[in-house]
């Protein structure tokens, strides 16, 4: 889209929030990070895709729905261009270009970027998100290691469904993990059909038997992705690869179903899977 196509776009929307998913998805806004602590708040604005279009857009919010907050100031700032500002302190006197680091699991990223002097706000463009991600790509070993608990039944059914795609398990879960949070949480439709998951007999099954750990180093890319769910929904890191993998075992427990959502995922899960065996 270009800038003049978006300016109209984004005139016609008819909430703020209408506006706010538009400039997500056309990745036009910056995002204004706390200095300390330093986490990754572009997480905030994922969930604003799928807010229902009468959800209040304040100035006021919180920071937990709170994207929206900063997010309509950098959105009226990338079309009407007023000088830098700082959405956290609403000050424009002390913001000016610095060296900031980025705390990335046990690395950090150095970049330099527009920092207000009064709260020490940083602003995440575009182009250093960028920058960031393909930092973080070079990186062959793991960023986290997670240690999700799982009971003894769910153990067993990863390792069968592992062994049948010729994976081990650990990668399996890390599979299952990618795969709910770049194509199941964003659905339009997520809330319906993780409702049905959680309450299928199957899950029941998987809860079964004693419960250990089992440790899962992550690498970066999967890493963003999980801080970012982590983060909207306040839970560790293991809970949150907890939950994809139950989820995703269901699914693939429950391919016979009724449930067409459901079964639309189950498919693509499995094709998912074929190709990160493939790869390994
Ligand atoms: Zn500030």
């Amino acid at each position: 889209m270009t800038d003049e196509e978006f300016s109209k776009q984004f005139h016609l929307q008819s909430t703020p929030l209408k506006k706010i998913q538009l400039a997500i998805r056309e990745g036009r806004y910056t995002i204004w990070e706390r200095y300390n602590p330093p986490n990754f708040s572009e997480e905030y604005l994922e969930p604003v895709l799928n807010l229902p279009d009468k959800t209040p857009v304040t100035r006021k919010a919180p920071r937990k729905s709170g994207g929206a907050w900063y997010m309509k100031k950098k959105v009226k700032k990338k079309v009407v261009n007023t000088k830098r500002l700082c959405p956290h302190c609403e000050d424009d006197s002390d913001v000016t270009q610095k060296k900031v680091s980025i705390i990335v699991g046990s690395e950090s990223f150095m970049t330099t970027t527009m920092v207000c002097e009064k709260c020490g706000s940083y602003a995440l463009t575009p182009k250093i998100r960028k920058e960031m991600d393909e930092w973080g790509r070079k990186f062959t070993k793991n960023v986290i290691e997670p240690q999700p608990i799982f009971s003894e039944s769910t153990h067993r059914f990863a390792e069968e469904m592992a062994n049948q795609h010729g994976l081990k398990k650990v990668p399996l879960f890390r599979a299952l993990t990618a795969f709910y949070l770049n194509h199941v949480v964003n659905l339009e439709d997520f809330q319906e059909i993780k409702n049905y998951c959680d309450k299928h007999p199957s899950r029941k099954l998987l809860n079964k038997g004693e419960r250990s750990k089992v440790s899962v180093p992550i690498r970066y890319l999967l890493y963003r992705k999980i801080q970012i769910f982590s983060d909207v929904w306040k839970v560790p890191h293991s809970k949150t690869i907890e939950e994809a993998v139950l989820f995703g075992l269901t699914a693939l427990s429950s391919k016979e179903e009724n449930f067409a959502k459901l079964k639309v995922i189950a498919e693509s899960l499995e094709q998912f899977i074929a190709d990160v065996a493939q790869a390994a």
